[in-house]
């Protein structure tokens, strides 16, 4: 298979050719078109798989058409990952794959001032990538507001719940417009998990590498 087959639009394609990636991975194969369809989707899969991509490039690609001209949009899209490693890399990633469209993005993570983090959210962001601490202190500070999101991402979720995020991430979730479509990564499916994705998703695409 190749990324055309993928129904990825030409803005993105161009990046993946800067990218020099030849051939989509496994992960990429099975969930990009059903993302790309507005479905929700369960992902098994391990950072290293080409999962970012996997979830990225179809966000960009609906995210992008849905803005397309307007220019005061609130954050449609937010990422929660549990490490501000993960994080910076998810961002990094937005930002390739999402170079030939215009889309914004931000990163926000504990461990900093948060000057530089609230400067960017004002002068506007599309895509929000957090940790759940410092997202949650944005929100409760006003810097943040979630209520037009329309694509939730859950990265690492087993990781998150490993590493005592639970009950941040459940505060984040309460806040989340209802109406949305929903993406649940992890690398391992145990039963807290299975539980978490049957109250998180609706109707998901099932993908496991
Ligand atoms: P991830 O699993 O998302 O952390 O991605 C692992 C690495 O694979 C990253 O460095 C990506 O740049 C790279 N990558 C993602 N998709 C592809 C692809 N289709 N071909 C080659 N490299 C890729």
């Amino acid at each position: 298979m190749i990324f055309k087959d993928l129904n990825l639009n030409e803005p993105i394609l161009r990046a993946i050719e800067h990218e020099k990636y030849e051939v989509p991975t496994s992960i990429q194969e099975q969930a990009i078109p059903p993302i790309l369809l507005k479905k929700d989707l369960l992902g098994c899969a391990q950072t290293g798989t080409g999962k970012t991509a996997a979830f990225a490039m179809p966000i960009i690609q609906l995210l992008s058409e849905e803005i397309a001209g307007k220019k005061s949009r609130p954050i449609r899209a937010l990422v929660l990952t549990p490490t501000r490693e993960l994080a910076m890399q998810i961002m990094e990633s937005f930002a390739a794959y999402g170079r030939f469209t215009g889309l914004k993005y931000c990163v926000v993570f504990g461990g900093v001032a948060q000057k530089t983090q609230t400067d960017k959210l004002q002068a506007g962001v599309d895509v929000l990538i957090a940790t759940p601490g410092r997202l949650l202190d944005l929100i409760n500070q006003k810097y943040i507001d979630l209520s037009h999101i329309g694509y939730f991402v859950l990265d690492e979720a087993d990781r998150m719940l490993d590493m005592g995020f639970g009950p941040d991430v459940r505060k984040v979730i309460k806040i989340l417009p209802s109406k949305r479509q929903t993406l649940l990564f992890s690398a391992t499916m145990p039963e807290e998990i299975a539980k978490l994705a049957n109250s998180l998703l609706t109707d998901p695409v099932k993908v496991s590498v």
